[in-house]
C-alpha cells in the first residue's frame, strides 16, 4: 500500500525540461518536515517522514528532489518567517547593488523589484543608491520590511501576481530573485511573472545555491524538502531559454555556503560576458556537466557521516557532554541522515527569541533550548549545525563566554 499525504507525490518528470529521465543520485533516508516542531514535554505520537532523494535529469542535468511534500505539510499555519540575515547576507546583497552600479547598467531613478524581498535586506543598499524599491513577500517578514521604509506587495509570487503588480506600481529596469527558484513550485511560471514586471531592456538578477558548491563542500545537508531543485549553471541557461532570456553574466558569491549570482535578460539583448563561458567550463572539468561528479558525492557524503559518528563516538566513550549549536533547517538534514539523537547531543541551543525554543528537533525527542544553557553549563563539546558559517559563529560564542572545543561537522568532521 502506498500514502501520499494531501498532494504529495513522487517527481517523475524534470522540472524544467519534463523528460522522464531522472536518475537516483543519493538516498537521505526518510526525514521529518523540518518545520512541524513538538512542544518539549508533549507525548510523543505519530508523526509523518518522507523519502529525501536527490535525482538528476540526463536531459538538462537539474538535480532535483525526487518527492514532492505538500506545501500545506512543508509550511503549516505555525510556520514563522525565517529571515536568516546574516552578516554574509547582508555584506552580499551591498556587493551585489555595488556591481550593478559598476556595471554602468544604471540610469538615473531606476525601479527595482525584488521577489521573495523577506525583510527588505537585499532592496536597502539599492535604495540607498537611488532606487525606487518594491518587495514582493508573502510571510509576515514583508511587515518587517514595511517597517523599515520598504514599499512592500504582501501576496505569493506568480504570472498572475506579477500581472497586477505591473498595473499597479509599472515595470521595473531591474528585478531580483534570491532563493526562490529553489523554492516555488512551477518555475515557468515564476519566469514568466518575471518577464512580465520587467521594462524592455530589462535584466533579471537572481541568486541561487550552486550545485558546485554543494559538491565541492560536501554540503548534503542543504538537501531537504523546502528545496525542490539545486542549480548549475547549464540547467538554469536551458530553463531561461526555454522562456526566450539568456544568462549574460555570472558570479560564484559566498551566502548560504556557496551561491551562483546569474544576470539574465531577453534573448539578444546584452552583450555575453566571458565570465559564463568560464563557468560552464569550471562545471565541466568538475564532472558537472556529464554528472560524473555526483557519484563521487554520494560515497563522499556517506563517509562523512561515518567519520562524524567514529569521531563522536570516542567523545562519548570518554564521557564528554555534547550540545549542539543553532537548528536551522539543514541541521534537521544532518541529525537525521546521521542518526544522532537525545542520548549524544544533551540539546541544542538557539539564540534568545527563536521560534524553535522550547520544542523538539524534527523526528526527534533533542530539545532546542536558550543559548544561555551554553554559557552556564559550558559543555565540552559545541557541534556546530550552521557550519557553512563556522568562522562568524565561533567569534560570537567566544565573545559571549563560550570556553570549550568546537566540532565542525563538514566538509570532513574535525575539532576546533
Ligand atoms: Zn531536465
Amino acid at each position: 500500500m502506498t500514502f501520499d499525504p494531501l498532494g504529495s507525490h513522487p517527481v517523475q518528470r524534470c522540472q524544467i525540461c519534463g523528460s522522464g529521465g531522472l536518475r537516483s543520485v543519493l538516498f537521505l533516508g526518510y526525514v521529518p518536515p523540518v518545520n512541524t516542531m513538538l512542544p518539549v514535554d508533549s507525548v510523543p505520537s505519530a508523526e509523518m517522514r518522507f523519502p529525501l532523494e536527490l535525482k538528476r535529469c540526463d536531459d538538462c542535468s537539474l538535480v532535483q528532489i525526487g518527492y514532492g511534500v505538500d506545501q500545506r505539510i512543508l509550511f503549516p499555519h505555525s510556520y514563522p518567517y525565517l529571515s536568516g540575515t546574516t552578516r554574509i547576507l547582508r555584506d552580499n546583497f551591498r556587493e551585489l547593488a555595488i556591481q550593478y552600479r559598476d556595471l554602468g547598467l544604471m540610469r538615473g531613478n531606476d525601479a527595482i523589484i525584488d521577489v521573495g524581498a523577506n525583510d527588505g535586506t537585499l532592496l536597502q543598499p539599492f535604495k540607498e543608491l537611488g532606487f525606487r524599491v518594491l518587495g514582493v513577500e508573502p510571510s509576515q517578514a514583508a511587515d518587517v520590511a514595511a517597517a523599515r521604509g520598504i514599499a512592500m506587495v504582501k501576496d505569493y509570487f506568480s504570472h498572475a501576481a506579477a500581472k497586477k503588480i505591473a498595473a499597479e506600481h509599472g515595470r521595473a529596469r531591474v528585478v531580483t530573485a534570491a532563493n526562490v527558484f529553489a523554492h516555488i513550485d512551477d518555475v515557468h511560471d515564476v519566469v514568466e511573472g518575471i518577464k512580465t514586471l520587467l521594462e524592455p531592456g530589462g535584466v533579471f538578477i537572481s541568486e541561487n545555491h550552486y550545485l558546485l558548491s554543494l559538491l565541492e563542500t560536501n554540503q548534503y545537508d542543504t538537501i531537504y524538502h523546502e528545496h525542490l531543485r539545486y542549480y548549475g549553471l547549464s540547467s538554469l541557461m536551458r530553463l531561461f531559454a526555454m522562456r526566450d532570456m539568456e544568462i549574460f553574466r555570472v558570479k560564484r558569491i559566498a551566502t548560504h555556503g556557496g551561491s551562483i549570482r546569474v544576470f539574465a535578460a531577453a534573448k539578444g539583448a546584452m552583450a555575453i560576458d566571458a565570465s559564463v563561458a568560464a563557468a560552464l567550463d569550471e562545471e565541466k572539468r568538475f564532472g558537472l556537466t556529464d554528472g560524473s561528479a555526483l557519484g563521487d558525492f554520494r560515497t563522499r557524503v556517506m563517509q562523512s557521516k561515518l567519520d562524524l559518528l567514529k569521531l563522536i563516538a570516542d567523545l562519548k566513550r570518554d564521557g564528554k557532554r555534547i550540545f549542539g549549536v543553532g537548528a536551522p533547517s539543514r541541521a534537521s538534514t544532518l541529525i537525521t541522515y546521521v542518526g544522532l539523537d537525545e542520548s549524544v547531543l544533551d540539546c541544542i541551543v538557539e539564540v534568545k527569541g527563536s521560534h524553535k525554543l522550547d520544542k523538539y528537533m524534527p523526528g526527534t525527542r533533542i530539545p532546542v533550548l536558550d543559548e544561555e544553557k551554553l554559557y552556564r553549563e559550558q559543555p565540552d563539546y559545541a557541534l556546530l549545525l550552521s557550519w557553512h558559517i563556522a568562522d562568524e559563529l565561533m567569534g560570537n560564542l567566544r565573545k559571549r563566554g563560550y570556553r570549550n572545543q568546537f566540532i565542525i561537522p563538514l566538509p570532513e568532521p574535525r575539532l576546533a
